[in-house]
Parts: structure tokens; C-alpha cells; sequence
């Protein structure tokens, strides 16, 4: 049994792990010809980390990741701490420590533990077609790739979702613009074991600890789709949206280096059912494409991976059953994650202003309970619970 990847992001890579591991032939092959991950870090929750372990990676994963001990937001305009709360019980209900962690620094240690020799890089897929025996990929320097089946996790813009749809699919902007990057951790900003939220005006500031003294930052922004930026100005751009926010907001505008501080355009789309035709699927991103907002988007692509492998150990000689039981262990988990993401957006990002009002005032009685259940039930229910 042979499979074809399309992608080495954290869910292609992810894939083709968990497939070897089962015996499977994989290749795959990316469009990129070097290893350049797009953002700062991310936020593996316990569920990705679970998926992570399951891959043989436990110790490496630890080993990236930051350890977050308490979780607090602080009224962005006064400086004054809204609700601090440990993250213990979190940790004792999942039975697993979450780890943020650097992108780059993920994505390397998915490459190597694929095997980096093995990935094809300068590969961009520029059609895909299925047979009644295999499934066939075409390249744009004219090659082709063959399998048994194949796996497009080619991202938020995938082709392999418009193959699988029978159209494209159109993303939604989510209506703010997320900058993202690391700095070296600072008490001034938040204490070194805590994820720290500055919150006010339907704007967030976030920092989070990641291995080796750093904290991933990230500034949540609304404003229109497609505005005019230079890269290397993000200094400016944030010291104007948050001019007369607390101290340690100020801190992190003069602390981070605006020429690897990141911009990106949050988008994402309508959660849909179809992610198999015939013997090509659709994995990660290009299944379900999520705003950042419960920091699931990447835990759920390594989940779809873990379930692919379930799907195939259990139909090893069925490519069709095998697709099949993957597309339908994942799609409506997947989707209840997008749908909560897009929830809690809203929220955040002041929609209805009102509702954000009402949510400040929630988080200065909160003692942590509502929030971690909130969390936990994001956690709870993928392949591995
Ligand atoms: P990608 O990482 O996009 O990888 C797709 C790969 O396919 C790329 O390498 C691309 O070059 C390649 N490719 C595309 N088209 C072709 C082609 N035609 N031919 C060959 N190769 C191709 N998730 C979390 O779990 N926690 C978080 O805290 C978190 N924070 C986020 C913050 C931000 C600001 C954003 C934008 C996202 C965040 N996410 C988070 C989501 C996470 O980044 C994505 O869900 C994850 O990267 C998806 O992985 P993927 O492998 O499906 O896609």
C-alpha cells in the first residue's frame, strides 16, 4: 500500500509518520525547497501533544515546548490583573501538559523524525486525478507521482480540496489581522511559567512561554481585509493601535523586532463533509481551515493524521473502507472545532460589542473554572480523546 503526500506542513508530516509507522510506503513531496515555516509558534493543546506522543516524539515535543503553570488576562488599558488561575487542573483532567512551541523548531523535528532525505522539496502538485487502481499526481515540472491513494495537505488554499469538492471553496475573512513573533521572556511583559492576555476594545495581547526563555507574542488587530503594510514597520502599526495600553503592552511593542515580526490575515471557512473522492483525501488545513482562536488548527491536522493511521490499520487492504472510516472519524469533530473557533472570534474581536462588554466582566469574577472547562471540551474528542 502506497501513499502520496501533498504537503510537509505539521499535517502532512504528521501523516506520513503515523503511515510508515504502520508499514505503509509514503512520499511526499512539497512545493517549497526549503524549510520555512509562516508564523512565530504555536499552542499545541494536550490533544496535539497526545498525537504528538503517539508519533514516538514525546521527549522532543517536551523539549520544545514552554511550560505554561497559570493562565491570566489583565485589562489592557490599566495594566490591572482581571483573573489568574493555575493550569493544573486542566492538566490532571486531560492527563496531558499543553506545550507551545516554535513553529520552526516543530516543523524540523516532524522533518526529521519523516525522515528529511526522504521529503521531496520543489514538488508543486499541479493536478490530481484518481483511477479505478491508483491515484496520480502531476507536478509542475511535468513528473508525476502514483499510490494507491493520495493525501492533498496542501494547506488553506489547497487544490486538492477544490479536486475533492468538484469547486473552489471560498475562505472568509475573519475580520482582524493577527502579528505574531518571539522575544526573549520578561517579566515586565508577564511572569516567565504564565500565559498572559491582555485584553480591551476588542483587542487582544497575548504572550506564552516556549522553550529556551522565550515568549511567543501575538497582537489581534480588527480591521478591513487587504490594508497596505511594509514589513519591518509592525513597530509602528502596533504602537498606534495600542497606544495608551498598560506598561507591559508597551514593553513588548519596544522589546520585539519588527523584521521577523509577522503578519498574517486571519481567514477561515465553512466546515464541509466531503473530504474523500474515490482514492484522494483531504487532510489538516486543507480539510478544515480554522481562525487561531482556540489554538486548534494545527492540533486538529495532527489528530486527522493519527486517524488516517487508525483508519489503515484497521483496512489494511481497502484503500476505499479506509478512506471512508477516516473521513468519518474526523469531519464532524473538525468542524465543531472551526464552528467554536469562529464562536469565540466573535467574542473576542468585539462582533457584537455588548457580548465582548459582557465577557470582560466575566473574566474579572472568573476563578479558571469556566475557561478550562471551555478549553477541555475543545481538548476531548479526537482519535486519541
Ligand atoms: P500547512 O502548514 O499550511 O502546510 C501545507 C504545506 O503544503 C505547505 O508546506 C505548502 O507549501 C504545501 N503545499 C501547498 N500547496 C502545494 C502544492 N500545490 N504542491 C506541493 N505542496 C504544496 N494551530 C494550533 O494547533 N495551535 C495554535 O496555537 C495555532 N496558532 C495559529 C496562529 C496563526 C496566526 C495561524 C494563521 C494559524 C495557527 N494555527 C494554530 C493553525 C496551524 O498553523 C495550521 O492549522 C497548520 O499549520 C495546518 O497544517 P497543514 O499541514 O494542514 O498546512
Amino acid at each position: 500500500m502506497k501513499a502520496v503526500i501533498i504537503g510537509a506542513g505539521m499535517g502532512g508530516l504528521s501523516a506520513g509518520i503515523a503511515l510508515k509507522q504502520i508499514g505503509l510506503d509514503v512520499e511526499v513531496y512539497e512545493q517549497v525547497t526549503e524549510n520555512k515555516p509562516v508564523g512565530a509558534a504555536i499552542s499545541v493543546w494536550s490533544n496535539g501533544v497526545k498525537c504528538l506522543n503517539h508519533l514516538g516524539l514525546e521527549s522532543e515535543t517536551a523539549a520544545l515546548g514552554g511550560i505554561v503553570d497559570t493562565m491570566s488576562y489583565v485589562d489592557g488599558l490599566t495594566g490591572d490583573t482581571m483573573c489568574r488561575f493555575s493550569m493544573q487542573p486542566l492538566i490532571e483532567e486531560v492527563g496531558q501538559r499543553p506545550y507551545p512551541v516554535a513553529r520552526a523548531e516543530l516543523q524540523l523535528m516532524l522533518m526529521e523524525a519523516y525522515g528529511m532525505a526522504d521529503i521531496n522539496f520543489g514538488k508543486k502538485m499541479v493536478a490530481v486525478s484518481d483511477g479505478p487502481d491508483s491515484a496520480t499526481v502531476t507536478f509542475a515540472d511535468g513528473s508525476t507521482a502514483e499510490g494507491d491513494f493520495v493525501i492533498g495537505a496542501d494547506g488553506a488554499r489547497s487544490l486538492t480540496r477544490e479536486y475533492v469538492l468538484g469547486h473552489p471553496a471560498e475562505r472568509r475573512y475573519a475580520g482582524y489581522v493577527n502579528f505574531n513573533g518571539l522575544v526573549e521572556v520578561d517579566d515586565a511583559i508577564g511572569p516567565a511559567t504564565e500565559w498572559t492576555t491582555y485584553v480591551a476594545d476588542g483587542k487582544r495581547v497575548s504572550v506564552m512561554p516556549i522553550a529556551d526563555n522565550r515568549f511567543y507574542f501575538f497582537f489581534d488587530v480588527t480591521m478591513p481585509e487587504g490594508q497596505p503594510f511594509e514589513r519591518g514597520t509592525a513597530r509602528e502599526v502596533l504602537a498606534e493601535n495600542f497606544a495608551g495600553w498598560a506598561p507591559g503592552v508597551q514593553k513588548l511593542i519596544d522589546k520585539l523586532d519588527p523584521a521577523t515580526t509577522n503578519r498574517v490575515e486571519i481567514l477561515d471557512l465553512d466546515p464541509f463533509h466531503t473530504w474523500v473522492k474515490g482514492r484522494v483525501a483531504v487532510l489538516g488545513d486543507a480539510a478544515h481551515n480554522t481562525t487561531p482562536d482556540i489554538g486548534q488548527g494545527g492540533c486538529s491536522a495532527m489528530e486527522d493524521a493519527v486517524a488516517m493511521q487508525f483508519a489503515f490499520s484497521d483496512h489494511p487492504d481497502d484503500v476505499h473502507a479506509a478512506l471512508a472510516a477516516y473521513e468519518s472519524a474526523r469531519t464532524e469533530r473538525a468542524g465543531d472545532l472551526v464552528l467554536r473557533a469562529r464562536k469565540r472570534c466573535d467574542v473576542t474581536h468585539a462582533k457584537d460589542p455588548e457580548a465582548t462588554a459582557a465577557w470582560y466582566d466575566e473574566l474579572r469574577s472568573e476563578d479558571g473554572t469556566r475557561i478550562l472547562r471551555g478549553i477541555v471540551s475543545n481538548i476531548v474528542g479526537g482519535p486519541l480523546t
